[in-house]
């Protein structure tokens, strides 16, 4: 549903992204790992249409998306994907039933409708008591969930996240990966996670390795490493 072919991109004289190429499929789950400054933030970025490569194709179910306009990408990211971010997300100044209607309110979903799905969402993540609480209010591990809400309450295709649990103490985290996924696969919903945490991506179908711009498949960078030997 999501494919980089070949894409590579530069920050100035820096190349952050050589020829990278990942596909995933609908309902997948993938974890990104690999080393800090490996390129995954970036691959993540041009996946989701928010950076444009300087090279490659970036494809969205079975539609290009690198090349269509600034205006159609931003409806496209709007309507069809949700993101998680390590931290900074939510607004301060709003309740947590805000921040999660937000999305929904923004796409013109009528205030009667929208805080009815805000709270379902909410309450699917054990945070319905914390409605009308300000978001600046709450521990890391409630305002990853409510980060959570909010990128789901619009049903997206495909949700991104880069090191959600990143802020997170290692139990928390998990905790918070593991509703994550398993909310996104009673949604049929493709996540596409960045995480430096094996325990946090042991809850994805698939891990690939970015490194030095490039991405491998862990098995096969391993088969690399030891020619001649098997890698179970
Ligand atoms: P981390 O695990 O630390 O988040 P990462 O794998 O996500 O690292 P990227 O953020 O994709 O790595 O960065 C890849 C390379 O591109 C790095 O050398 C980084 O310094 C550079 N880079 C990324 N974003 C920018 C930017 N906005 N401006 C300049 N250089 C950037
Ligand atoms: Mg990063």
């Amino acid at each position: 549903i999501v494919e980089a072919r070949g894409v590579s991109r530069s920050f100035g004289s820096t190349p952050a992204l050589r020829e990278a190429g990942l596909a995933v499929d609908a309902g997948e789950i993938v974890a990104v790992m690999g080393p800090s400054g490996s390129g995954k933030s970036t691959l993540l970025h041009c996946l989701a249409g928010i950076f444009t490569p300087d090279s490659g194709e970036v494809w969205f179910d079975g539609r290009r998306l690198d090349t269509l306009s600034d205006a159609r990408r931003t409806e496209l990211r709007r309507t069809a994907f949700g993101f998680v971010f390590q931290f900074g997300q939510l607004v301060p100044e709003l309740t947590v039933a805000d921040n999660v209607a937000l999305p929904l309110l923004l796409g013109r979903v009528r205030r009667r409708d929208a805080y009815p799905r805000a709270d379902a969402w909410l309450e699917r993540l054990g945070l319905a008591e914390l409605g009308k609480r300000r978001t600046g209010e709450l521990s890391g591990g409630q305002a990853q969930r409510v980060a959570i809400a909010r990128a789901l309450v619009g049903g997206p295709r495909v949700l991104f996240a880069d090191e959600p649990t990143g802020s997170l103490d290692s139990l928390t985290g998990e905790h918070v990966m593991d509703l994550m996924v398993g909310l996104a696969r009673e949604e049929g919903t493709t996540v596409i996670v960045v995480t430096h945490d094996a325990r946090v991506a042991a809850f994805a179908d698939r891990e690939v390795i970015v490194r030095d711009g490039r991405v491998t498949d862990p098995l096969g960078a391993a088969a690399a490493r030891v020619p001649g030997e098997v890698v179970r």
